[in-house]
């Protein structure tokens, strides 16, 4: 059988790689639904090629171009919050590839789930936001995830075959980013150019300046803590700059399993769209004879302070990743605007989280108001900073 996936966030860096590996395994795989946010010429460029049913797109005002160029090609085309959630209920869709950025995740993620289509989840903001709703509607509907974030990808690798109660620890690796080396004052003033210099990496902007802030790794721990159902103490971040080893798992016994491969995301996107099977004919396969050394230190919670986020949020539970999340997000935007300061960032995630009330055991409906209101008041915070 031929699988349909649905590619939200078709125009990003996730969303590329996965077109990538669908159009050279027509056998395996078709792209059946393409969504973007506001990059209507490439999702036009896009559908043009991979010849989808149906065209999405966030920004409804862009529909009128997206409808002229592709109606003559027979391609359905919608636009819309709603119709990013709702393409994930056409009938030739399998899977759902959650690519897009941030918050905008959550929604068709828990309509795929609503739905029964498999997910590869590569927007881990979904399970921060709303790790604990996710997970109670998966237990209840039965429908499968699979991780797409290359360290959640090595620990689903490095479990295969263990038994869950052998695991005492998740190692989950960290570049350490572009300020690894930097000092506390020099990272202080850091622009976007220096912060979106990711040593290892290429991909969007705004998990690229999370790299930078470490708080990309916070949301890692918070996203295995839901995924692997590991207490949050039994989770560690590790530096690791040559990014080769992907995470690691230690056992009972002492073992650590690792997985190793070049910092590249095809194929965790193509062991997630595969539902955990590997896909022969990578174009470049690792060679450790390149890398002299593998390195690790432990991570610096002082000069990157969003990473002790991870043990507040989930020591906290309830809204408070959802409040996180939305606060960086706007702290981010406005930090790529030029409007504040790297340093900022953390403050203003912060004061948000000081500013807002908490749910602690919040239905859908509260997620959505908290994650409003945390914007708002994030957005009131950076208008009060004058740069
Ligand atoms: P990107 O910025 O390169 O692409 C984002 C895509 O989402 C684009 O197609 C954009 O049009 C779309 N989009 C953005 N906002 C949207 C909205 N509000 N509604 C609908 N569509 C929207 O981002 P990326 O680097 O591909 O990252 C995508 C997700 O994958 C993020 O959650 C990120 O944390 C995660 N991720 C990325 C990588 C990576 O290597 N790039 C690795 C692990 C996890
Ligand atoms: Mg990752």
């Amino acid at each position: 059988m031929i699988k349909g996936i649905a590619v939200l966030g078709a125009t990003g860096s996730i969303g590329r790689q996965a077109l990538d590996i669908i159009y050279n395994h027509p056998d395996k795989y078709k792209s059946v639904v393409l969504a973007a946010g506001r990059r209507v010429d490439d999702l036009i460029e896009l559908a043009r090629v991979h010849r989808p049913a149906l065209a999405v797109i966030a920004d409804e005002t862009l529909l009128p171009a997206l409808r002229e160029a592709l109606a003559p090609l027979g391609i359905a085309t919608a636009a819309g919050v709603s119709a990013l959630a709702d393409c994930v209920d056409l009938p030739e869709v399998d899977m759902v590839l959650t690519a897009t950025v941030g918050y905008s995740g959550l929604a068709p993620t828990v309509r795929a789930i609503k739905a029964h289509k498999d997910i590869a989840l590569a927007n881990k903001e979904t399970l921060v936001v709303a790790g604990q709703l996710v997970n109670t509607l998966l237990s209840e509907s039965g429908t499968r995830l699979f991780p797409v974030d290359s360290e959640h990808s090595a620990i689903a690798q490095c479990l295969v075959g263990e038994k869950p109660d052998t695991v005492e620890r998740l190692l989950i690796t960290a570049s350490g980013g572009p300020f690894r080396t930097w000092p506390a004052e020099r990272m202080a003033s850091a622009t976007a150019a220096d912060a979106l210099k990711h040593p290892n990496w290429s991909m969007g902007a705004k998990i690229t300046i999370d790299s930078a802030t470490m708080l990309n790794k916070a949301f890692e721990i918070i996203e295995a803590h839901h995924l692997f159902g590991i207490a949050p103490e039994r989770i560690e971040a590790v530096v690791h700059p040559q990014s080769i080893v992907h995470s690691m798992v230690q056992f009972t016994d002492g073992a650590v399993k690792a997985q190793l491969g070049l910092p590249d995301m095809h194929l965790p996107i193509a062991y997630a769209l595969g539902e955990s099977t590997r896909l022969a004919g990578a174009e470049k396969h690792l060679s450790l004879s390149d890398y002299a050394t593998l390195t690790f230190e432990k991570p610096d919670t002082e000069r990157f302070p969003c990473l002790s986020l991870a043990q507040y949020c989930l020591s906290r539970g309830g809204t408070a990743a959802c409040t996180v999340n939305a606060a960086n997000e706007i702290a981010v935007a406005a930090f790529l605007a030029g409007r504040i300061h790297f340093g900022d960032i953390y403050n203003v995630i912060a004061d948000t989280l000081a500013a807002m009330p908490f749910v602690s055991t919040p239905s859908y409906d509260d997620y959505v108001a908290v994650n409003k209101e945390a914007r708002a008041r994030a957005t009131a915070l950076i208008n009060a900073i004058n740069v």
